[in-house]
Parts: structure tokens; C-alpha cells; sequence
């Protein structure tokens, strides 16, 4: 089938060939387990247990904060040992759970028995995805059961599963897609019973023929499901961008996806829905990739949420030379850490460790007005006057340019050829100007 996609975007060498190949290990935690309350975009979870409780694997420890939220649920059973700020991917320090792990997996009642769906109504769908905690699992960790709760009024025509997995060197969605296709179409026939009208469609770029021939299989015979290869590009899993190749529908800041008509849901977080629904398991593990050249044996491991991330490293052998720079997830967009120390939360697609930092040394020059980011802006943003404003301090100039609506996907500095930070500058400035109006609003 012809591959779709967007206009824009850059093709970063894609590095998947370190780990496509190294199928999924399942990996038990030796140390405690650190449940972050900030896991998910929204108010944090609030916690639910004291330190000295016992909890059971799959048990609540933490409810939703607010309306966008969402509940944690311990991976393991054991005893609560802290409830204390604790460093997480930010470099912040964000108040967590931490629980000794006695490593008996002793399961709260009914944990993992099958549940049958279509018995189920849309509401009653919807609150299991909440109980069990879902949030995006690539990368943006918005709690999945608000995106599904739906305006009424609202016709959703496409469920789109976001399976390009756009980001360099991060694997652990193909894995999923060569491992767990039937899980996959699972989760996706329990969303298209929540939307009747919509047709369920799954986006795969076209670098992983594999996992879309696997798709394809599984969505034989179906008449609501099928598969839709992309072009390689980056940022093809864009939220915006995938609707964009698979309905020719455009989303702007203002909007949010079902006023297009969709729901994108991740792959992992389609399959984790499937486990919450149809098996009653909560979202208590998720695979990771480890890879990077300084990584021994880069793999893709399967961990109980709040493991800590040394332990991942070393189960990929350890490192070869100490990595100069280690992100978490992708080159792109993932942040960069200065420790491992950092627990493993439901978004952690990738922990990536590199010889070098390619950054460390390159000094931005002057402009030469090659418009190299312009094409490649997926938003069709000018990022060259937007980074001009920012260092002006000209916010109205940087609304009236459109800054609102980056999505910080970074295409304009990777294409730069002068090395200059636009992203990161536009990124800070909108950061600013949305606080600003955040404090205004509360007036
Ligand atoms: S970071 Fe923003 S301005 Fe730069 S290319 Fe992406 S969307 Fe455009
Ligand atoms: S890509 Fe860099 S050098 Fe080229 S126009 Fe944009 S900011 Fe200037």
C-alpha cells in the first residue's frame, strides 16, 4: 500500500538496527521499586498508602489527583518503605512512593483473570482504563481514560494507533508489534467498542516491514481494522502529523484530536489497554529499549514500573566506555540525565547512552538564510523569526508568528547548518508565554 505522511520533517539516521533484532526479556527488579507521583501530564497522583503498609502487586497506591490525572499501581507486592522526593527524568525531584519488594508477586484479588469486553459498556471500558492507571506510554504520558472520555456530541471517526515509533534508536514498539499483534488488535476492537462509528487504523512507517506485515495479519478479515504504512520521517508520530497522513484532518493548539474526528492512542499504551480491560492487569510493567553505542548488549526488557534505571543498564551488560551523554528516550526529544538513578515510569520508552555527546562542542554561528528549517518545520513555522523574537523578549511578535503551535519536535535544529538552538529557545518562550497566561486566567 502507498505510504503516507506530512509535509516537513528531517531524516535523522534511524540507529533502530542496534536493538530491532533483540527480542523482549522479562526483567524482575533486585532493588526497591520508586513510584513517581508525577508519571503523567496533570495534577500528580496522591498516595494512598503510609510507610509501613504491605501492598499487593496491582494494588492502588496512588488515586488520580484531579480530573486530568491518573492513579499508580504498585508492580510488586511488598512494603512500604518512604514516601519522599526522589529525582525523575527532569532533573526535578517529584514526591514518590518507594516499596521493598519481598518478591512473592502475592496479586491483588482477580488480578489477571479474563474479563469479557463486549459485555462491557463504553463507560464501564473507560473506568477500567482509569482504575488500572493508563497513560500514554510514548512519551507524553497524557492519562489515557480522559482521551477516551469523549464531548458528547463528538462523532469520532478514525481510532488511530500511533505506531510509528518516529524517534532514532527506540525499538521497544516494534518488538511489541512482532510479539504481541493479537494483544495489539485486542485493545483495538475494545476501543472501537467505545467508538461504534469509527474505523480502527494502525500507523506504521514504513522502516519496519516486519511489524507491518504482522499487523496486517491480524487485521485480516476485519472491516473496521487496518493497517496504514508512513514514510519514514521524522516527526511522522506526531500527534498532529499522523492524523494529518492518515485522514488529511489538521489539529492545531486550540483543537483537541476527536474535534477531527480521532483518538491516537500509542502501541504499547493500545496493548496495556487490552491487559486492563480483557485481563485485568494494571499497568504495572512496560518494555524498554537500552541502547546506544556505549552499551554493551543493547536490548529491549520488559520491567515492572519503578524499577531503577542502573538496573536495566546492567542487565544490557553495562557500558563499554562510560556514555558522555545518556537520554531518556529518544535523541530528539528525550531529556538528557546526568544519573541512572532514576525510576522507570510508565513513559520510559528508552534509555539511551552515547560515547559522545555530539553537542558538547558545536558553537552557534551567524544566520546564513538557507530557510533549511522553514521546510523542515512540521508546522510550517517560520523557526528562525520565532527564535529572533524569543531572544527579543517579544512575545506578542512570537503569538502573532504562530509559536504557539511548535511542538518542540526539534526538526529546525537538527537541520540547521549554522547550529543554532532554535528549538530550544522557542520551546522556553512558549513555555513562558503559556505560564503567563496560565497566571492571567487565575486572575
Ligand atoms: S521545534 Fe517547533 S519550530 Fe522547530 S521545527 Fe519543530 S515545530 Fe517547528
Ligand atoms: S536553518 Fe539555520 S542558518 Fe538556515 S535559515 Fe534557519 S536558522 Fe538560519
Amino acid at each position: 500500500m502507498f505510504a503516507k505522511t506530512f509535509k516537513g520533517g528531517v531524516h535523522p539516521r534511524d540507529r533502530k538496527e542496534l536493538s530491532a533484532d533483540s527480542p523482549t526479556v522479562r526483567l524482575e527488579a533486585k532493588g526497591d521499586l520508586v513510584f513517581l507521583m508525577n508519571q503523567h501530564i496533570g495534577a500528580p497522583a496522591k498516595p494512598l498508602v503510609n510507610v509501613g503498609d504491605r501492598v499487593l502487586l496491582g494494588q492502588k497506591i496512588a488515586e488520580a489527583g484531579g480530573f486530568v490525572s491518573a492513579s499508580v499501581c504498585s508492580s510488586v507486592s511488598g512494603t512500604v518503605k518512604a514516601l519522599n522526593p526522589h529525582v525523575n527524568q527532569s532533573g526535578d525531584e517529584a514526591l514518590a512512593i518507594t516499596v521493598g519488594n519481598d518478591n512473592e508477586y502475592e496479586a491483588v484479588p482477580g488480578f489477571g483473570e479474563p474479563r469479557d469486553y463486549e459485555k462491557m459498556s463504553a463507560d464501564e471500558i473507560i473506568q477500567a482504563v482509569a482504575d488500572a492507571g493508563i497513560t500514554g506510554m510514548g512519551g507524553a504520558g497524557f492519562p489515557t481514560a480522559v482521551k477516551l472520555k469523549v464531548k458528547d456530541g463528538v462523532k469520532i471517526d478514525y481510532v488511530i494507533c500511533n505506531a510509528a515509533e518516529c524517534e532514532p534508536y527506540i525499538t521497544c514498539d516494534y518488538r511489541l508489534m512482532l510479539e504481541r499483534p493479537e494483544d495489539a488488535a485486542l485493545g483495538m476492537k475494545i476501543l472501537l467498542k467505545i467508538f461504534p462509528g469509527a474505523k480502527g487504523i494502525f500507523g506504521v512507517e514504513d522502516n519496519k516491514p516486519l511489524g507491518i506485515a504482522s499487523l496486517e495479519k491480524v487485521c485480516e478479515g476485519s472491516e473496521r481494522m487496518s493497517v496504514q504504512p508512513l514514510k519514514k520521517k521524522y516527526p511522522q508520530g506526531g500527534e498532529r502529523m499522523i492524523i494529518y497522513a492518515i485522514t488529511g484532518r489538521k489539529v492545531n493548539s486550540k483543537m483537541l484530536p476527536a474535534d477531527a474526528g480521532c483518538v491516537v492512542v500509542n502501541f504499547s499504551t493500545l496493548i496495556a489497554i487490552a491487559d486492563a480491560v480483557a485481563k485485568n492487569i494494571p499497568l504495572v510493567r512496560r518494555v524498554v529499549t537500552v541502547t546506544g553505542d556505549a552499551v554493551r548488549s543493547p536490548s529491549n526488557f520488559d520491567v515492572p514500573i519503578g524499577i531503577c534505571a542502573q538496573e536495566l543498564a546492567d542487565a544490557a551488560g553495562g557500558f563499554d566506555t562510560d556514555p558522555e551523554k545518556i537520554v531518556f528516550g529518544g535523541p530528539m526529544m528525550g531529556a538528557a540525565v546526568y544519573t541512572l538513578d532514576i525510576p522507570i515510569t510508565k513513559s520510559s520508552s528508552c534509555i539511551l547512552c552515547l560515547k559522545n555527546d555530539e553537542t558538547k562542542n558545536t558553537e552557534p554561528t551567524e544566520c546564513i538564510r538557507c530557510g533549511k528549517c522553514l521546510y523542515a518545520c512540521p508546522e510550517h513555522l517560520m523557526p528562525i523569526e520565532l527564535k529572533n523574537a524569543s531572544d527579543r523578549l517579544d512575545y506578542k511578535k512570537f503569538e502573532d508568528l504562530g509559536g504557539l503551535e511548535c511542538i518542540g519536535c526539534g526538526c529546525c535544529t537538527y537541520i540547521c547548518p549554522a547550529k543554532r538552538r532554535l528549538s530550544q529557545s522557542i520551546t522556553m518562550t512558549k513555555r513562558y508565554v503559556l505560564a503567563e497566561k496560565k497566571k492571567g486566567a487565575g486572575k
